[in-house]
């Protein structure tokens, strides 16, 4: 534990951490700017996910008729301009919790960031997850509050079987109102 806890410096800390920027991570995203959280969102690939590969998707949001290219484009600008939201091309491959509650999180890139509450919004690829924390079928075990078998860690989008866009938008209001709800943001 002292090792990891010299190896993250000020600057490497956020209250919570977004796990992929597909649909579900960048309106999370979006949410977390919003009530000014400061909040760090890592994608390891092109931000968009699935959305990338969708032609044309109607009546989402204000939108009749969108490539999922361009909705993914318009979300990302929205996600990334606001002061409290940070970007970072990188795979998330480790994190663990600390004894000051907070967890240790690590990218393939050896960043390393001490972070208050974490958000998985990855697919179902999750090998760097701990075992316990998944379904037979790869996704993530949640309670009610979307929250995972470890404290401060959820799960949104399609890692939880989230399947359209107003189930993710339901599961972020849930998510916020239990961050807030724990105090955890002003410690
Ligand atoms: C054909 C099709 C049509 C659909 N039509 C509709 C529709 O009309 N309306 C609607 O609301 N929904 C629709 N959906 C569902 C919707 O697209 C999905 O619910 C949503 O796009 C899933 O988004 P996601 O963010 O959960 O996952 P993804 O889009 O898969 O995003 C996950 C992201 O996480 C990244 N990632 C994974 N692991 C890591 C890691 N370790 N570190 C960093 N980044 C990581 C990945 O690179 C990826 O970008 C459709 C889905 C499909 C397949």
């Amino acid at each position: 534990m002292g090792l990891e806890r010299n190896i993250v410096v000020d600057s490497h800390k956020f209250d919570v951490v977004v796990i992929g920027a597909g649909l579900a991570g960048m309106l999370m995203t979006i949410a977390c700017g919003q009530n000014k959280i400061e909040t760090g969102l890592f994608e390891k690939d092109v931000p968009g996910g699935i959305l990338l590969k969708m032609d044309k998707i109607q009546n989402i949001f204000d939108h009749r008729e969108i490539t999922g290219k361009d909705l993914s484009y318009s979300l990302f600008k929205q996600a990334t301009n606001n002061q409290y939201v940070k970007y970072f091309y990188g795979c998330v491959c480790f994190f663990q919790c600390l004894d000051n509650g907070r967890y240790l999180l690590a990218t393939t890139n050896n960043s390393f960031w001490e972070v208050k509450a974490i958000v998985i919004a990855a697919n179902l690829e999750s090998d760097y997850l701990p075992k316990g924390m998944l379904k037979n079928n790869g996704q993530l075990i949640v309670n009610e509050n979307n929250e995972t078998i470890w404290k401060n860690v959820y799960g949104i989008g399609q890692v939880i079987g989230n399947k359209t866009s107003e189930d993710i938008l339901r599961a972020i209001t849930v998510i916020l109102k239990n961050l807030q709800k724990s105090n955890l943001l002003n410690k």
